[in-house]
């Protein structure tokens, strides 16, 4: 299944849709030689670990929009791909309330492999991805691209709860985020809201900084609460909405209604 110990795995990447599903918190795998980092199984089950939920959702979004979808296949503990390599929060020794034994005090030969083996070839294979993509695109026409990151977030963040239900995040450029959230409001009963309950204030934007901001892609971050996405049935819903709101700000046309897809498709090996 999992590409040998890879860090990034490529699904539906002749898609034809003008979007790149970008998705940095697919996995919570922590491969050798990490171990466990010192956690115990529920720890590394945790959303500390991972943005569960995330996967099944881009998937289907990529069944949908018919869109490549990037993902990584290893846990945000290892090393967050989502940080600029300065940030304090790259390889985290604690997070939210957990301590991260594995990540204290850590060597400098140790972060150097995290980086020379997880980070480089997980961004060095998006960028080749996204290159591609574009030159695609507008082989056939698509001269706007978008590159969109799925997230999502705990519903409980350090005893507080959270009553948002999707966050529409993004920076300056808000060609492809503003258009969602005008979609989204439209939603009855709905709880929406622009860069919450993170923004690209808090460094969560880099890796769209990197890869489309900075190629001047149309741009986007998505964050679901993780309990709207524990069952096939939620992310199919999901899915279909934010689709629609991704093609009604992109002014693309589906080639077929959207609808919710019965029992979740088999995937295509990646
Ligand atoms: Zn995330």
């Amino acid at each position: 299944m999992e590409a040998a110990n890879g860090p990034v795995v490529i699904e539906n990447e002749a898609g034809t849709a003008p979007i790149v599903l970008v998705v940095d918190h697919a996995s919570n795998r922590i491969p050798e030689p990490w171990g466990t980092l010192g956690l115990d199984a529920d720890a590394r089950q945790a959303h500390i670990a991972w943005d569960p939920g995330a996967l099944p959702l881009a998937r289907q979004m990529s069944d949908l929009l018919d869109a490549p979808l990037v993902r990584a296949t290893v846990s945000r503990l290892v090393l967050d791909l989502n940080r600029p390599l300065t940030s304090r929060t790259l390889i985290p020794a604690v997070s939210e309330a957990t301590t991260i034994p594995g990540n204290r005090d850590i060597a400098d030969a140790d972060r150097a492999l995290r980086i020379r083996t997880v980070y480089e070839p997980y961004h060095a294979a998006l960028a080749a991805l996204v290159d591609r993509h574009v030159a695609a695109c507008q082989a056939r026409g698509q001269a706007n691209v978008a590159v969109c990151a799925i997230h999502t977030f705990t519903p409980v963040y350090l005893g507080k709860v959270r009553a948002l239900e999707v966050g529409v995040l993004f920076d300056r450029d808000d060609r492809l985020g503003a258009g969602m959230l005008a979609r989204l409001k439209r939603e009855p009963g709905l709880l929406v809201e622009v860069n919450q309950p993170y923004s690209p204030a808090d460094e969560v934007y880099f890796t769209l900084d990197r890869h489309a901001v900075s190629r001047g892609l149309l741009n986007v971050m998505i964050e679901v609460r993780n309990d709207e996405l524990r069952e096939p049935v939620q992310h199919r819903r999901w899915a279909k909405l934010l689709c629609e709101a991704i093609m009604e700000a992109m002014g693309l046309r589906p080639a077929a209604p959207l609808v919710d897809s019965g029992p979740e498709p088999i995937r295509r090996t990646p």
